[in-house]
């Protein structure tokens, strides 16, 4: 998109010419059209759990309420549906923090501690679905210059999602390695794998492969946005490779302690 000012130049009064001045204004308009879509999208999904909690709450209150069986039901379903809102504001909240405070905490950190922990948080989610979590991960790494926190976020992430899109049976490896000024640490699964076109656009906010699958599982395509801009508050930068129905490997890297100081 090319926006162009037209000026004239007057000598003795006179108009002896015109300045035209270009300006390249796609940059711009895509940051507005996606910060219009960030708002529907947000809009939307806060939309559709108040209005099934709302329309729950208006059939108790028109007499379901006497019913103690049926209430419970909805009183349920409103629980979960509010839960599912706390989710939302939470993320959406961590979003703008990341994204207003680019610059984080920093310390020197043993991932290999991390990685380990959280493998063991979350074994028993692993086994539950039969899938193998195996750790692929040398005696030492050297330290890391980051917010530890985040680290064991980012992991959490990917291994969720490595987790829901991974079939029963299947297998998800944590590796990490050495990599120049680098520390890499590899989430790989034997999922059902992204399709090429959708791959450059995960990463982006409220993107989802299949929308119907996500929201069933209780996402709303924020985690990936989230774990990217930690990644890269922290000086790191993420990458995937991925193959329908075979797999997919999330990369990501953090500075070394002793690179950075
Ligand atoms: P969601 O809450 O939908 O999981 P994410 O931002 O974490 O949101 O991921 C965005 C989309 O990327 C997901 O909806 C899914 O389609 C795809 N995706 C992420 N991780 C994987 C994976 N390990 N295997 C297959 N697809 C994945």
């Amino acid at each position: 998109v090319i926006q162009c000012y037209i000026a004239p130049v007057y000598r003795d009064k006179k108009i002896s010419g015109i300045t035209l001045v270009f300006h390249d204004i796609t940059k711009l308009r895509k940051l507005e059209q996606m910060r219009a879509d960030f708002v529907a999208n947000a809009s939307h999904e806060l939309r559709t759990p108040l209005t099934v909690i709302k329309g729950y709450v208006e059939t108790l209150l028109n007499g379901a309420l006497d019913d103690r069986q049926v209430s419970e039901k909805f009183v349920t379903v409103i629980d979960e549906e509010a839960d599912r809102l706390k989710r939302l504001v939470d993320e959406l909240l961590t979003l703008s923090q990341l994204e207003s405070n680019r610059q984080e905490a920093e310390e020197p950190v043993l991932v290999l501690g991390i990685i380990t922990l959280v493998a063991e948080e979350m074994r028993q989610r692993f086994q539950e679905k039969q899938i193998a979590l195996e750790l692929n991960l040398p005696g030492v790494v050297p330290q890391v210059k980051a917010n530890p926190d985040r680290v064991k976020q980012i992991l959490v992430n990917l291994l969720d999602n490595a987790l829901k899109y991974t079939p029963y049976g299947g297998r998800v490896t944590v590796g990490a390695e050495e990599e120049e000024n680098f520390v890499r640490i590899c989430v790989q699964d034997t999922g059902m794998g992204i399709p090429s076109e959708d791959l450059p656009r995960i990463f982006e906010r409220f993107y989802r492969v299949d929308k119907a699958r996500s929201r069933q599982m209780g996402g709303f395509g924020l985690g990936l946005s989230i774990v990217k801009h930690m990644v890269e508050n922290m000086g790191g930068s993420i990458r995937v490779e991925s193959t329908l129905n075979e797999g997919s490997t999330f990369w990501f890297t953090l500075p070394k302690y002793e690179a950075v100081g």
